[in-house]
């Protein structure tokens, strides 16, 4: 039988498991899909904002490939000093890197982190209860707050912040964030962005959906939409950057109705420093005002600007981590690898796979995540001759144990979500994500936490 640790259970993870488990070349497989979190699902649970309930919903796909019997869920485990990539060859035929880009990329401004200025990824692991991040983190108490970054996750925080809580209440927001938003008194959002309206990331459905706001007026300054070349003449444009700025055209000319908040859509304007008010928090966004360089970028134009935040969320994307004991390429932020093949020293390690952003770098939706996975599950398959030659001990779990941890199979996942539907229903609301480690670990009948890899 051929045996695969798949590492991460987002959904990379989970589309690795399910093309082993369906190819037919080798029939035996087993997968150990390990998590360092009790929950599965990565970012489509820790990500994916809650009121896009479509999207999340893409969590019941994943959850029918993890009940194949041929795969199993042990979240609780960590990979770090006690349980190696070294350790882990050990007990399986290979092992696939499914870990995400575990962290933010910085601005590398002065001020960055001044309190007050946050990245957007803890922002949004905030609202989706994460258990790492403190429920009370975020207390909304300014007026206004930049979003730096004009992607899809700098679009999701906006909309969040802007968004009524009342509307929040019919997802699985957690309780604190919810009390937190309900009391916000953020009344102007700025989402800003150092190119034209032609090169945001955001896609077009995300777009619209800020104009579809309650009570958010969506403030744009035709002037400064104007300074793209493509503003009024999109002929040249891919598909979504002319969509995109269609509709801010289409909102340029929409007069404002007065509402209680302004969601303010900023271009050409590159960040320079975040200065602190007298009590040390940071009061405000300098940038410097950019134009388009004639040849796809923007340069300085002299002129600058500044934008009172009591609260910045930096939104530049995401940002791959070393894993101890794994190769790692530090300008691309990947594990260096060929077709899913992780390379030491430019040559293939036996063995040793990876999928999904690790692999590529923190780019695409979703779906992109299923070819990138058979891709690696392809090479992993084309090996399996020589990685079965290896003697493995019986059952890897035993291995595991012995490695400390306390793994939460996936009967302790469904206990955790029994538990959340069970709070969800003593708060009358729909299923209610649980927000710290002791709860999670407590519903799922486990009583220990893994360490927290180096
Ligand atoms: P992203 O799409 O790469 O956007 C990053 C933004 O940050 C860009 O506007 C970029 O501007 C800007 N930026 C980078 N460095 C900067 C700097 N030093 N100063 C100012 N601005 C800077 O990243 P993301 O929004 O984190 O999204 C990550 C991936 O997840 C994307 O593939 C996204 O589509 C996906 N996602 C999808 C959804 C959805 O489908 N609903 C939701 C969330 C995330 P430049 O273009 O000028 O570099």
């Amino acid at each position: 039988m051929l045996r695969v640790a798949v590492i991460g259970s987002g959904p990379s993870g989970v589309y690795t498991a399910e093309a082993l488990t369906r190819q037919e070349t080798v029939p035996d497989v087993a997968v150990d899909v390990l998590d360092r979190l009790p929950c599965p699902f990565g970012l489509v649970r820790y990500g994916v904002a809650p009121d896009h309930e479509k999207i999340k919903s893409l969590q019941g796909n994943l959850r029918k490939v993890l009940e194949d019997p041929r795969i199993r869920f042990l979240g609780n485990v960590c990979v770090g000093p006690a349980l190696t990539p070294r350790r882990l060859l050990g007990l399986y035929h290979a092992v696939v890197y499914c870990v995400g880009a575990a962290t933010d990329r910085r601005l590398a401004v002065p001020g960055e982190d001044l309190p007050g200025s946050f990245s957007a990824t803890r922002f949004v692991s905030w609202y989706s209860a994460h258990p790492d991040e403190p429920p009370d983190e975020f207390a909304l108490r300014a007026r206004s707050a930049v979003v730096i970054g004009v992607g899809n996750v700098a679009v999701d925080v906006a909309r969040v912040l802007a968004r009524p809580a009342a509307e929040l209440r019919r997802t699985d927001v957690p309780e604190a964030a919810l009390g937190a938003l309900a009391a916000s008194r953020v009344t102007d959002i700025y989402m800003v962005g150092r190119r034209g309206p032609s090169q945001a990331k955001f896609t077009t459905k995300e777009l619209r959906e800020l104009g579809a706001l309650t009570g958010t007026d969506v403030v744009v300054h035709e002037d400064e939409l104007a300074l793209d070349p493509h503003y009024t003449d999109t002929a040249d444009l891919p598909a979504v950057a002319r969509r995109n700025v269609e509709v801010l055209r289409e909102w340029a000319a929409r007069p404002l109705e007065g509402r209680a908040r302004r969601l303010h859509l900023r271009f050409f304007l590159r960040p320079v420093a975040l200065t602190a008010g007298p009590d040390g928090r940071v009061a405000a966004v300098r940038f410097a005002r950019t134009g388009p360089d004639g040849g796809g970028r923007v340069a300085d134009t002299g002129g600058t600007r500044e934008i009172a935040a009591g609260l910045v969320l930096r939104s530049v994307g995401y940002q791959g981590v070393p894993l101890p004991g794994l190769p790692f390429d530090a300008r691309g932020a990947v594990v260096p690898n060929a077709a899913g093949r992780v390379l030491r020293d430019g040559a293939p390690s036996p063995g040793e796979y990876v999928a999904g952003w690790i692999k590529r770098g923190p780019t695409g939706v979703i779906g992109t995540n299923r070819p990138c996975a058979k891709e690696t599950a392809a090479s992993l398959i084309a090996d399996a001759p020589r990685l079965l030659a290896r003697a493995l001990p019986a059952d890897p779990l035993d291995g595991l144990l012995a490695a400390g941890a306390h793994p939460v199979a996936w009967p302790g996942w469904l206990a955790i979500e029994a538990a959340e539907a069970a709070l969800g229903r003593s708060l009358g609301r729909p299923t209610v994500k649980i927000c710290d480690w002791q709860g999670l670990l407590t519903a799922a009948g486990a009583t220990t936490r893994p360490p927290r890899s180096a």
